[in-house]
């Protein structure tokens, strides 16, 4: 057999079949809850000046650093978006959304680009959905977006998502720089106990301290003074209101003081949801409050907030939840045999469809065995049965897929109604 040199490029991938109709309906989820909670889509392009990802996620991060695609193709460089909330403020300045003086809420879905090392959940084109709601400082809002997170995850089939939750403070003076040089002097005794990256990021970026994996510094960071526990008066009685509001809404969270979230322009509150199903990948989404991100990027300072989910790792974990609760079979495959019963057929699907039913047939001229093999892989639940002979009769066969279903006769025009008692729709 010949086979074609080309492959998708180490971390990309293509979905379909299952998986395929899967990533939609986890998309189609996302439009349906957001609308609900006020949130309207918002479509930006995929790629964008890489300014303004340096600005945004700050740029001692490491996707600022090493982990973004940027190409000089003219005079301009472009850098594909390894992340949506930059792109998102970058719009909402853009079209002015600042000046209506109210919040604006957006949700997205789409392609983002990291070079990673890629592994199981982490690729180098992988996708997220989002919200983005900028204009209050309200730890309400914080809650409604953290248990948002948590109801699209019960929504989509996948429970048993995990919240972690923090505050990393804000710029001001006895905030969150004074915790950072808290930090410095209590990494200082133990500086040459980190391991190198550990030590190279103390003087750019100290909070990075709790990300690394190795367990030695794992341990040292363990022990080292908890960010929630030094914020300014305004930042703790906001983290206080935010964790009442989250538990008011019934979200079961732990506080996590290493949660630091590897980019810049969060404030006040972080957290991220996680999943047993995906391993040492666990974090499934993740988000925070960016109140100091409109001014930045040349605004006038403007509170908001936000979460990204992880579309790749909704899917481990549908998977290992047993594939999605929610998942939609085909439900009508049309078997017909012989040219005027096939039309008639494709004339009946057409009938089906606009009624709602998700129905399809076999466009070969194919044997009725090989239709009905078809039928079984498509996982249809249920088969309408068409030759020359019923169709001069007027009638059509119906018969019920399900483990001992049954089938029986009924006339063409009574089909649809006939189905859709055997099937709710
Ligand atoms: P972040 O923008 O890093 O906070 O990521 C938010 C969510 O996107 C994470 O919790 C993951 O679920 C997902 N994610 C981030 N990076 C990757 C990646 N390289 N591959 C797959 N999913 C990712």
């Amino acid at each position: 057999m010949p086979q074609s040199r080309f492959r998708a490029i180490e971390g990309t991938r293509d979905y379909y079949g299952k998986e395929g109709d899967r990533f939609d309906r986890v998309i189609g989820f996302a439009a349906d809850l957001f609308r609900k909670y006020g949130y309207a889509r918002l479509r930006t392009p995929i790629f964008e000046n890489p300014e303004l990802f340096a600005r945004s996620i700050g740029r001692a991060t490491d996707i600022v650093e090493k982990e973004m695609y940027t190409f000089t193709p003219g005079s301009d460089s472009v850098t594909l978006r390894p992340e949506g909330t930059a792109g998102a403020v970058r719009a909402y300045l853009q079209h002015g959304m600042d000046k209506t003086g109210g919040l604006v809420k957006f949700w997205y879905e789409g392609p983002m680009f990291r070079r990673e090392r890629p592994q199981k959940g982490r690729q180098r084109q992988f996708h997220q959905i989002g919200v983005e709601a900028i204009g209050s400082p309200d730890p309400l809002l914080d809650a409604e977006i953290i248990s948002l997170g948590l109801r699209y995850y019960e929504y989509a089939g996948v429970p048993g998502a995990g919240l972690r939750l923090n505050s990393i403070g804000c710029p001001r003076e006895e905030c969150r720089p004074a915790y950072r040089r808290l930090l410095h002097e209590a990494v200082r005794p133990d500086i040459e106990k980190f391991c190198p990256n550990c030590r190279s990021r103390i003087d750019r970026n100290i909070l990075r301290l709790f990300d690394c994996k190795v367990p030695g510094c794992r341990e040292l960071a363990r022990n080292l003074p908890k960010s929630h526990e030094h914020l300014c008066p305004e930042c703790s009685g906001h983290f206080d209101a935010v964790c009442e509001a989250v538990r008011a809404l019934g979200g079961a969270f732990t506080i996590d003081s290493s949660l630091v979230r590897g980019l810049d322009y969060y404030t006040k509150t972080v957290f991220e949801y996680t999943h047993d199903a995906l391993g040492s990948q666990n974090a499934i989404g993740g988000g925070g409050r960016y109140d100091g991100l409109v001014e930045e990027l040349g605004g006038n300072p403007t509170p908001g907030a936000g979460f990204a989910l992880g579309i790749e790792r909704i899917l481990i974990a549908m998977e290992t939840a047993g594939g999605c609760a929610c998942a939609c079979p085909l439900q009508v495959f049309g078997v017909a045999m012989g040219g005027s019963a096939r039309r008639a057929m494709a004339g009946m699907l057409a009938r089906f469809r606009a009624a709602g039913f998700s129905a399809d047939m076999d466009y070969g001229e194919r044997s009725f065995k090989a239709q009905l093999r078809l039928a079984n892989r498509r996982g249809a639940m249920c088969c309408l049965i068409l030759g020359g002979n019923e169709l001069e009769r007027g009638e059509i066969l119906v018969k019920n897929m399900a483990d001992g279903g049954g089938q029986e006769t009924v006339a063409l025009a009574d089909c649809l109604g006939n189905v859709r008692k055997l099937l709710p729709c």
